[in-house]
C-alpha cells in the first residue's frame, strides 16, 4: 500500500461492519472515490468529527488495490454557519446530491472540485445563498457535458431574440417561439430568466454576481433547471441499466 495526501469533500457515508464507515468523497486529486474509515463509530474516535458529510477535509489515504483506507483526517472547513440554517443545509444537500449522481469514479476533475467547494463556501457565507445554487446548476451542466444551447434555436437554428422563449429538455436548449408553439413537451422560459442563464454560462462567479436575481426569476429557474436536471438524471441512469440488460441478453445468446 502507498500513502497519498488528498483534499476532499465528503459526499455521504454509510455504516460498515462493527465500527467502520464507507465514505463517498470527491477529491481534488483523484475525483470521486469510495474510501473506508476504520473505527470511526467508536465513541472515542478522533477522526469521526472530521468526516461528516459536506466537510472539506485533508485526508491521508493508504491506497489499496480495491478500497483506500483513511489513515488521517483533518477538517479544513466544516462550513459551520451553513449547518445552523436548515434552508442552507437543504441547498448544500442538493448540490452534493447533484454532483454525486452526475459523476462516477472516473478520475480527477479539478473544475468540478472547485465548483463544489466554492459553492459550499458561498452557501455558507452569502446572504442570498440561492444565487450561488442557481449559478452552480448552470456550471455543473457544463462540466458534466450537458451544456444547454442558449444562443440559437435547437430546432431551426435561428438566433434567439430578446423575447420569451421555450426550452426543450429532449433537445437540450432553447426553442424559438415560432418552433416552440408547434412542439410538444417544451417549457416556457421568460426573457429575464434566459438572460440570467446566458450570463451565468459565460461568466466566472465574480462576473456573474454583477447581475441581480429577482425572486421571480430565481423561482422560475429553480423549477426549470431542477426539472431539467432530474430529466437528465433519469435518462442518464436508465441507460447503464439498459446496457446491462442488453449485454446480458447478448452474452446468453452467444452460449
Ligand atoms: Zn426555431
Amino acid at each position: 500500500m502507498r500513502s497519498q495526501r488528498v483534499e476532499a469533500i465528503v459526499l455521504r457515508h454509510t455504516d460498515w461492519g462493527e465500527a467502520d464507515r464507507l465514505l463517498w468523497v470527491f477529491t481534488r486529486e483523484l475525483g470521486k472515490l469510495q474510501v473506508v474509515a476504520k473505527g470511526v463509530r467508536k465513541p472515542r474516535s478522533r477522526k469521526a468529527g472530521h468526516l461528516e458529510p459536506f466537510t472539506r477535509v485533508e485526508l491521508l489515504l493508504a491506497r489499496g488495490r480495491d478500497l483506500s483506507i483513511v489513515t488521517q483526517a483533518e477538517a479544513k472547513d466544516a462550513y459551520l454557519a451553513l449547518r445552523e440554517d436548515l434552508v442552507r443545509v437543504g441547498y448544500a444537500s442538493y448540490i452534493i446530491e447533484l454532483l454525486d449522481r452526475f459523476t462516477y469514479e472516473e478520475g480527477e476533475n479539478i473544475g468540478l472540485y472547485r465548483l463544489l467547494s466554492e459553492t459550499l463556501t458561498h452557501i455558507n457565507k452569502e446572504k442570498e445563498a440561492a444565487f450561488a445554487v442557481r449559478y452552480y446548476e448552470v456550471r455543473l451542466l457544463d462540466l458534466v457535458g450537458f451544456r444547454p444551447q442558449l444562443i440559437h434555436c435547437v430546432n431551426c437554428g435561428a438566433e434567439i431574440k430578446a423575447e420569451d422563449q421555450f426550452f426543450s429538455f429532449e433537445k437540450g436548449g432553447v426553442i424559438c417561439p415560432r418552433c416552440g408553439s408547434k412542439e410538444a413537451g417544451v417549457r416556457p422560459v421568460s426573457m429575464p430568466a434566459l438572460r440570467i442563464l446566458r450570463h451565468f454560462q459565460r461568466s466566472n462567479y465574480a462576473e456573474a454576481q454583477r447581475a441581480r436575481l429577482s425572486s421571480a426569476v430565481d423561482h422560475e429557474l429553480e423549477n426549470l433547471m431542477g426539472s431539467y436536471l432530474t430529466y437528465l438524471l433519469e435518462r442518464g441512469l436508465n441507460s447503464p441499466e439498459f446496457l446491462r440488460c442488453v449485454r446480458k441478453i447478448a452474452e446468453n445468446g452467444d452460449q
